[in-house]
């Protein structure tokens, strides 16, 4: 696993999850600043998120070398729908269309995780953090790091993805999730205006009200155009914003990270 780890920390991958880490830590650093050193509450949140990471880890490095491998078997054998659009070869095709069209495929994942009903119980995880800044960003069940892996799998088949774009995208994508989770909102005019084709952490905010229809709103991941498009955009001013769920509102002391991993099964 050490060497599978350091391997893997060789890659472009690897240096992309390196990114990934400095950059939460140096947001997370400025969200402290900001709220005056933070808050216990603030560190505790931080641990118990962060120890989500040290399981979902091993199975991020397994299955996403799985899916570089087959995104290089797709290329290789010009599988996917990408070999069906004319001037596939064009870099506006391959790179520009490829990556819009891969957010269209995060945000049906992000939908179909709300409303199967047992993908759901795992996803929840995400949702019953009480508060909100870039820690929640890495609070994911392993259960969901692994379907998650699962369907960007079945969507590199069905796109036919190649390594490069998916290495792009998700330089891009984990920014914009970074920013969408921190405890910084935009001010209201500029939100407007970034809302129009960007999730903005306004946006994302709404998706962590504790109580629906919230909840089951502002389901994209870099672009909002498909909220807009499925009517499933929606707005609330920071006041009326409540982070949580309301089926699942233990006081704010009980949080644990053993208690988020058993959550789906209870
Ligand atoms: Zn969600
Ligand atoms: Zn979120």
């Amino acid at each position: 696993m050490i060497r599978l780890l350091a391997q893997s920390l060789g890659s472009p991958a690897g240096l992309e999850s390196i990114l990934f880490v400095a950059t939460i830590v140096v947001c997370w650093a400025a969200e402290s600043v900001h709220a005056h050193a933070g808050s216990r509450r603030k560190y505790k949140r931080a641990r118990i998120n962060s120890s989500f990471v040290i399981i979902a880890l091993p199975i991020q490095i397994v299955m996403g070398g799985f899916c570089a491998g087959v995104a290089s078997y797709v290329t290789m054998h010009h599988w996917g729908l990408l070999y069906l659009v004319p001037w596939h070869e064009s870099a506006l095709i391959k790179y520009g269309l490829m990556f819009v069209f891969l957010d269209f495929l995060d945000y049906v994942y992000h939908y179909i995780m709300h409303h199967v009903p047992l993908l759901w119980k795992l996803h929840l995880v995400h949702h019953t953090d009480r508060g909100m800044d870039v820690s929640t960003t890495v609070r994911e069940h392993p259960g969901e790091t692994c379907v998650r892996n699962g369907f960007l799998i079945v969507w590199v088949v069905l796109s036919g993805a190649s390594l490069e774009i998916l290495l792009a995208r998700q330089a891009v994508e984990t920014l914009s999730n970074i920013l969408s989770h921190s405890s910084f909102r935009l001010p209201a005019s500029v939100a407007r205006v970034l809302g129009w084709a960007l999730i903005t952490p306004n946006l994302h905010h709404v998706h962590h009200h504790a109580r629906l229809p919230y909840t089951d709103m502002n389901y994209g991941d870099v672009f909002s155009i498909w909220d807009r498009m499925f009517t499933t955009l929606s707005d609330l001013p920071a006041p009326a914003t409540e982070f949580g769920l309301d089926t699942h509102l233990p006081r704010e002391g009980d949080d644990s990270f053993l208690r988020g991993l058993a959550m789906p099964f209870c």
